[in-house]
C-alpha cells in the first residue's frame, strides 16, 4: 500500500507493503550489482543520517519507522530530504527489519549516492596519509579501516585490485558513519603503480619479513602511502617492489601475523604519531 501523506510535500509516502517496488528497490541494494546498478548504498541511523547530510552526500530515499513520526530530529532529516529532492517513507517496523535484514533495525535508513575520489585528483601534500589495501576482502576490516583513518585525520583510502565494495552493508556499519567523512579511491593494480611513479612521497609497505622495525623511521617529512597487505596472501612482490620502505611490527607469541584492521591502526597511529600529540592529549 502507498498513500501520499495529505498535507505534505509531495514526495512523503506512507508503505506498508513489503512488494512496494520502492522498498524492493531498496531491499535490492543488498547486493553489489544492484549497488553498482542503483550507484545508490544504504546507511543506517538517524545520526548517522544527519552528519551524512551535513557533509554533503546526496540522498534519494529516507525511511522512517512510523513510531518515530513526532520526533523533531527525524521530521528535519524528512524535510531536508524533501529540499533535497529525495523520497521519504514512514514504513512499519516489519518493513525497515526487511530493508535491514535485523529483527531489531534502526529506526530510520537513509538511501545515498556512491561518492568516489577519482585517483588521479590524489596529490597529497605534506603530513598527508592516505592508506592503500591491496586486494582487501572482508568488509568487516574495510569499514575498521575506513573508522580509523577518520580518527587518526589520515586523508583517505585507495583501495587496489578486486577489493571488498566499501558501500557493502557490513562495510558501511563498520566505518560507525565514518564512510561519509573519508575519501575512498578504486585503482587496478596497474592504475595504483603507474600513479605511485608521479608520486613523490614515502610508499611504505608492511610485510611479514619487512627489513625496517615500524618505529624507525621519520614519516613528518613528506607525503605518506601506507600500502597494506591482502589477508591471505600480503603484499605480492610487484607492490612489494614499489614500496620506499618494507615496515614490520615485530611480533612474539604464536600468531604468524596481526589482523590486517589492526596492523594498519598500528601503522596508522605510528605515523600520525606527532600530529596526534600522543601523550595523553586528547585532540578532538
Ligand atoms: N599470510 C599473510 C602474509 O604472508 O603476509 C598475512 C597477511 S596479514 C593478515 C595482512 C597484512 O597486514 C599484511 O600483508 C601486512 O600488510 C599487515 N601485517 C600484519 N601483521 C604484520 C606485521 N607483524 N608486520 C607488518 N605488517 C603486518
Amino acid at each position: 500500500m502507498t498513500a501520499e501523506r495529505s498535507g505534505a510535500p509531495g514526495r512523503v509516502r506512507e508503505v506498508s507493503s513489503l512488494a512496494n517496488p520502492l522498498v524492493k528497490d531498496i531491499k535490492a541494494l543488498a547486493l553489489k550489482k544492484f549497488r553498482d546498478a542503483q550507484n545508490a548504498f544504504m546507511a543506517e541511523g538517524l545520526k548517522l543520517i544527519i552528519d551524512a547530510l551535513d557533509l554533503g552526500w546526496t540522498i534519494r530515499t529516507l525511511v522512517f519507522a512510523k513510531s518515530s513520526l513526532g520526533n523533531p530530529l527525524v521530521e528535519k532529516a524528512a524535510a531536508r530530504t524533501v529540499a533535497a529532492g529525495g523520497t521519504v517513507l514512514e514504513v512499519p517496523e516489519k518493513v525497515l527489519a526487511a530493508i535491514t535484514r535485523r529483527d531489531n533495525p534502526q529506526m530510520v535508513v537513509g538511501v545515498f549516492e556512491q561518492r568516489w575520489q577519482p585517483l588521479k585528483s590524489i596529490a597529497p601534500a605534506t603530513g598527508d596519509v592516505w592508506v592503500a589495501l591491496d586486494r582487501v576482502r572482508d568488509p568487516g576490516n574495510l569499514g575498521t579501516i575506513i573508522r580509523t583513518v577518520d580518527a587518526v585525520g589520515a586523508r583517505g583510502v585507495i583501495l587496489v585490485g578486486e577489493t571488498t565494495d566499501p558501500f557493502a552493508v557490513e562495510t558501511v556499519r563498520a566505518t560507525m558513519g565514518s564512510i561519509f567523512a573519508v575519501p575512498v579511491a578504486r585503482a587496478s593494480q596497474e592504475a595504483f603503480l603507474t600513479w605511485r611513479k608521479g608520486f613523490s612521497g614515502i610508499v611504505a609497505g608492511t610485510h611479514l619479513k619487512g627489513a625496517v622495525d615500524y618505529r624507525g623511521p621519520d614519516y613528518g617529512r613528506r607525503p605518506v602511502v601506507l600500502l597494506m597487505g591482502n589477508e591471505q596472501q600480503g603484499l605480492p612482490e610487484v607492490l612489494a617492489g614499489a614500496c620506499d620502505l618494507l615496515l614490520r611490527i615485530p611480533q612474539v607469541g604464536r600468531a604468524d601475523s596481526l589482523n590486517l584492521a589492526v596492523a594498519t591502526g598500528i601503522m596508522l597511529f605510528e605515523i600520525r604519531r606527532a600530529a596526534l600529540k600522543l601523550d595523553g592529549t586528547d585532540t578532538r
